[in-house]
C-alpha cells in the first residue's frame, strides 16, 4: 500500500472490510508513524516488556509497539475489528489480539495467564498503552491505577483538555481529583501534542500524550490511602467552599475536621484546589491522630 497517505490506508481499509466507523466506541484511528512511534518510545518498551494495549482499532500503533516489545497483547471490544487486526498484523508473531472490554478484564489475570514472552520466559517489566477511547478516558485510567498489574509505565492519547488535567498544578481550573490520583500513584509527563486532522475519522478536539511512571506504593506517603481519597474527593466535591466547609458537608465531623487542620498546618479558609497532594496527605495523617 505504499504511496498512499496514512488517512488513506485507514479508509482504503474501511472500505475493504464494509467497515463503519462506531463514534459510541471512541473509533478515531490514527496512522501517523511519527505519532505512533513518539507513543511506542514514550511507553519505553523494550524485547524485555509486555505491552498491553488498550483499544488497538486497525493496528497501527500495535505495529510500532510489536517492533519494539517483546510481546504485546491488545485488547479490543469490537468484533469488527479482529479480521482487520488479523490481516494487519499478520507478520508480527509476538501479538495476540483479545476480543473483550477493557472494563471487564482482569489485568492482573490475563498477565498471568498470556504474559509469558514468546521464548515462555516471564516479561523484565510490564507497560500500558494505548490511544484511548474518549468516552471512557477517565473509568479506563481509575481502573488501571486500581488493577494492581504491576507495571512500570501507563502511556496514553487522550483528549488535550484531560492532558491538561493529569499535568495540572495546585490552584489552576484543570487541577482535580484525576490530577491528584495520577499523581499520588507515579510521575506524569507530557509527551507531544496531536493535531485531530491526524485521526481518521477527524475528532473535534486535538489530543495529547501523556506517560505515567507509576511509583510502588504511592509518590507520598500516607497511612491511610483509602482516606486521602476521601478527603480529596470531599473537598472537591464543593469546589467553591472552604476546604473545612466542603470536608465537613461531605460527610466529616466539624470538630475531627478543625482538629485535623490544626495539626496538619493547613488553613481551613483555602480552598482544596489550592492544596498539594503532600498537603492531602498530611492532612490525612492528622484525622488519623
Ligand atoms: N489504537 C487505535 C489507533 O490508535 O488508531 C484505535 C484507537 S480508538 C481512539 C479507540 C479504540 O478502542 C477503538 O478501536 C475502539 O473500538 C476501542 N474500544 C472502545 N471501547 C473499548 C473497551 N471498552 N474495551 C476495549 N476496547 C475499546
Amino acid at each position: 500500500m505504499s504511496g498512499i497517505s496514512p488517512a488513506d490506508e485507514i479508509r482504503a481499509l474501511e472500505k475493504r472490510y464494509h467497515f463503519r466507523f462506531d463514534k459510541s466506541l471512541g473509533q478515531n484511528f490514527i496512522n501517523d508513524e511519527t505519532v505512533t512511534e513518539d507513543i511506542a518510545a514514550a511507553c519505553g518498551a523494550h524485547p524485555g516488556s509486555l505491552v498491553i494495549e488498550i483499544g488497538p482499532g486497525m493496528g497501527f500503533l500495535t505495529m510500532a509497539l510489536a517492533e519494539r516489545a517483546g510481546k504485546v497483547i491488545a485488547v479490543e471490544i469490537d468484533e469488527r475489528l479482529i479480521p482487520i487486526l488479523d490481516k494487519n498484523l499478520l507478520l508480527y508473531n509476538n501479538v495476540e489480539i483479545i476480543n473483550q472490554d477493557i472494563m471487564k478484564t482482569d489485568l492482573k489475570a490475563l498477565i498471568e495467564e498470556k504474559g509469558r514472552l514468546e521464548d515462555g520466559s516471564k516479561p523484565e517489566d510490564i507497560r500500558i498503552v494505548g490511544n484511548l477511547p474518549y468516552y471512557i478516558t477517565t473509568p479506563i485510567l481509575t481502573a488501571l491505577l486500581e488493577a494492581d498489574t504491576g507495571a512500570e509505565s501507563i502511556t496514553v492519547m487522550v483528549q488535550k483538555e484531560v492532558a491538561e488535567r493529569v499535568m495540572a498544578e495546585p490552584g489552576t481550573r484543570p487541577y482535580c481529583v484525576l490530577t491528584l490520583e495520577l499523581s499520588y500513584h507515579g510521575v506524569p509527563k507530557l509527551v507531544r501534542e496531536v493535531p485531530a486532522e491526524l485521526f481518521v475519522p477527524r475528532p473535534k478536539v486535538d489530543s495529547a500524550v501523556v506517560t505515567l511512571t507509576l511509583v510502588k506504593g504511592g509518590t507520598v506517603p500516607v497511612g491511610d490511602k483509602d482516606l486521602l481519597f476521601r478527603i480529596i474527593k470531599a473537598g472537591f466535591g464543593q469546589r467553591r467552599k472552604t476546604l473545612a466547609n466542603a470536608l465537613v458537608l461531605g460527610g466529616f465531623a466539624k470538630d475531627a475536621v478543625s482538629r485535623a487542620l490544626e495539626e496538619a498546618g493547613i488553613d481551613g479558609g483555602r480552598r482544596a484546589e489550592t492544596l498539594s497532594l503532600r498537603e492531602f496527605a498530611d492532612l490525612a495523617d492528622a484525622f488519623r491522630v
